[in-house]
């Protein structure tokens, strides 16, 4: 059988950032891709498709009962949502967890929100404040020169605000904000000596073929480019041994092998946690599947009287968008709550058509506080005993709620972002009282509870499973990613993460995954692996 310098699992920007730095540095890599290819024309569907889909699966299929929960699902193709039948997990009954997944070439990034802000050593480093948990093995100088290289790759746009708790990066210029975002910030920064209103750091892009928001378009191209990468779609990694990796062809259902020298792990944390539960690896330490955590948002949605007049809609995605960063525990432990949250939202930018707007003179707002939640033991990902998906891999059993420490930061986080709506003279309402909801207005209405506090998952910022530590005793792998008891496999997706900030994680997790490769070439040139 071939062996190859590298395989990596998972297609989506951590798979693509592997593939990318492995094979510019010289490599020939495998990389193995559960879901199809997706073209460019199509990926995104049209509206009419679209929303013949979304009915038809929302009324009489119910193949994606989890995947509709999540408000994107309902703005662009569906089909880059998993199918929840073929693709099933548990989770205790009154423990609910919402996975929500994309499996196909590009993995998430073709449905990612595109807002990529750094970590600071206030997060990396949170623990050492308040003692809860372990700090991350790694601080913001360890990834800072990853951040640079990878903003300029992806054309992160941004301001430069000179702010410690939120490190500046090497952007393109910023992109404008509203005039309801201006007289917001106005406002809010008048009131507020601590709360900043920035413009987003992030891509400028659109859900369209168009568009480079995909990491297809820029990250994997960069890969495929150096004519040294072999994609394997339609290819469902079931388990590693050794320097061998099973897969199960997904359509054929035959089960297949490859080999290689160094294997990453990049199909989503908790996926990758997934495998490394049934190859039986990384169990050593007695961590692997625990602390899992996601961000717990709330969202408050308001309108501006007036300021909608004769505005047009404006983008909503990365930059297009406004972000107040954590302002909370950063030097002391000033809050009643532990850690922190930042706050993101837009201003006149919701693509809701004008016709379906309530308040036809105002700008329609909302603001999401966006917190951290804390690595707690009993949160954690399982194998099923008993449910298997499509391709005959036992199922995850996913136990991850809420608990009071992280209750506290969000209640604190939701209560700030409805403080700073009022105080900056905006009239918080439900969305069906902003606009006209037809068809949907039962499930919207069902959905604006967990609006408030999201639900464990909800917020797809999934990370842990398989920290990161300097002591093979408390983690799965080291500061690099590797798997202490089988140095070949690396897992530098977000399941490496010891906590999960507050920030959106793909930029850092893309950061830690090249870090990752340059210690595979390193370690392979020393005869290491
Ligand atoms: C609506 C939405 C908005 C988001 N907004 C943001 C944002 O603004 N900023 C941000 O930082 N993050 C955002 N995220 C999260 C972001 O998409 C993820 O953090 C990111 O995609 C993780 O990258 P990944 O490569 O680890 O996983 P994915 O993007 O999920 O890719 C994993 C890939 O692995 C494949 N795979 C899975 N299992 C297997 C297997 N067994 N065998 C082979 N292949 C497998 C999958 O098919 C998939 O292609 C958002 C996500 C969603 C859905």
């Amino acid at each position: 059988m071939k062996i190859w310098d590298a395989i990596v699992v998972g297609s989506g920007p951590n798979g693509s950032m592997a593939a990318k730095k492995l094979t510019e540095q010289g490599l020939k890599v495998l990389m193995l891709e559960a879901g199809p290819p997706v073209e460019p024309h199509t990926a995104y569907g049209n509206f009419v498709k679209n929303g013949f889909k979304q009915l038809y699966r929302h009324f009489k299929s119910k193949r994606q009962e989890q995947q509709k929960s999540h408000p994107t699902y309902w703005a662009t193709n569906p089909d880059l949502f998993v199918d929840d039948i073929d693709n099933p997990y548990t989770h205790p009954d009154d423990k609910p967890f919402r996975w929500i997944r994309g499996r196909q070439l590009g993995g998430r990034s073709l449905t990612w929100d595109a807002v990529t802000p750094r970590l600071s050593d206030y997060e990396f480093q949170a623990a050492k404040l308040d003692g809860f948990g372990p700090s991350w093995p790694i601080k913001h100088a360890d990834l800072a020169s990853y951040y640079d290289e990878i903003e300029q790759l992806l054309e992160v746009h941004g301001s430069k605000d000179g702010l410690k708790e939120l490190p500046d990066g090497n952007y393109l210029e910023p992109k404008a904000m509203t005039a309801g975002e201006r007289a917001f910030k106005e406002r809010v920064e008048k009131k507020y000596s601590k709360a900043k209103v920035l413009i987003s750091r992030g891509l400028s892009a659109t859900r369209s073929p168009t568009s480079p928001l995909s990491v297809l378009w820029n990250v994997l191209k960069d890969a495929q480019k150096t004519g040294r990468l072999t994609i394997r779609t339609g290819a469902v990694v079931s388990k590693i041994s050794g320097d061998q990796v099973e897969f199960i062809d997904s359509e054929k259902l035959s089960q297949e092998y490859a080999k290689a020298k160094v294997i990453f792990l990049c199909a989503s944390s908790l996926e990758s946690v997934r495998i490394l539960l049934h190859s039986n690896l990384g169990t050593d330490s007695g961590v692997l599947g625990r602390y899992i955590m996601d961000h717990s948002a709330g969202n408050v949605y308001f309108y501006m009287p007036e300021l909608g007049r004769n505005q047009k809609p404006a983008p909503l995605l990365g930059s297009d968008s406004i972000l107040i960063p954590r302002y909370q525990n950063l030097e002391t432990q000033d809050s009643k709550h532990l850690r922190g949250f930042g706050i993101w939202g837009g201003i006149g930018r919701l693509p809701v058509p004008r016709f379906l707007h309530k308040h036809r003179d105002a700008a329609i707002g909302f603001l999401c506080a966006r917190s951290e939640t804390l690595p707690h033991h009993d949160n954690r990902i399982e194998l099923s005993r008993t449910l298997k998906d499509k391709w005959g891999i036992p199922a995850a059993h996913i136990t991850c709620e809420w608990k009071p420490e992280d209750i506290a930061i969000a209640q604190a986080g939701r209560e700030a972002a409805l403080e700073i709506v009022q105080a900056a003279g905006c009239v918080p309402a439900n969305v069906t009282d902003l606009f006209h909801t037809p068809f949907v207005s039962g499930h919207i209405n069902k959905m604006q509870k967990e609006w408030k506090l999201s639900t464990p998952g909800m917020f797809v910022h999934e990370v842990g499973g398989a920290r990161m530590g300097d002591d093979p005793k408390g983690s799965v792998v080291n500061p690099f990613g590797q798997l202490w008891d089988a140095k070949h496999v690396f897992v530098t997706d977000g399941a490496c993460w010891p906590t999960s900030g507050w920030q959106n994680p793909t930029l850092t997790q893309m950061a830690i995954t090249a870090r990752g490769c340059d210690r595979a070439i390193e370690e392979l040139k020393r005869l290491n692996l």
